[in-house]
């Protein structure tokens, strides 16, 4: 496993970026479910890759622009007196297991100490799954890029 290589791959017909292991055949884009896929760079580890696809697909603007969306709504604003404001964006990902799954339940045990409810975790989850900072990849279950 020691020469196991990882690939990041861009879609040639939407153009985002997805991850693969090296080698693998059945390979299609995760956005769009294209199998015209270029490998544009190769990676000794899974971790590094994700976090090419990462950024490759959610720019710092980007990503900011989620977090303020995510705190703009009202009950989370800090000037209402409440001490502690969530950080949506940091708790999904604090959710997430070592394979970068999410722990929904975990999450929403979590949201509900801060405040917040179950509704408002699904707008989270809804909002980056849009933004493309999550995937879905079953009924509940979703893997953060
Ligand atoms: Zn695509």
């Amino acid at each position: 496993m020691a020469d196991q290589r990882w690939d990041m791959l861009r879609c040639d017909s939407c153009g985002r970026a997805s991850g693969g292991r090296s080698g693998q055949r059945s390979i299609a884009c995760r956005h769009c479910g294209s199998a015209s896929l270029t490998i544009t760079q190769s990676f000794d580890n899974a971790g590094k890759m994700a976090q090419a696809v990462s950024s490759a697909n959610l720019p710092p603007e980007i990503r900011k622009e989620v977090e303020d969306a995510l705190s703009r709504r009202p009950e989370l604003n800090p000037s209402n007196g409440s001490s502690i404001r969530p950080n949506p964006v940091r708790m999904i990902q604090s959710a997430a297991k070592d394979d970068g799954s999410i722990d929904i339940d975990l999450l929403v045990r979590e949201a509900v100490k801060v405040g917040v409810d179950e509704d408002e975790v699904k707008r989270w989850i809804e909002m980056s799954e849009i933004e493309g900072a999550l995937i879905r990849e079953g009924p509940g279950e979703y893997r953060l890029l």
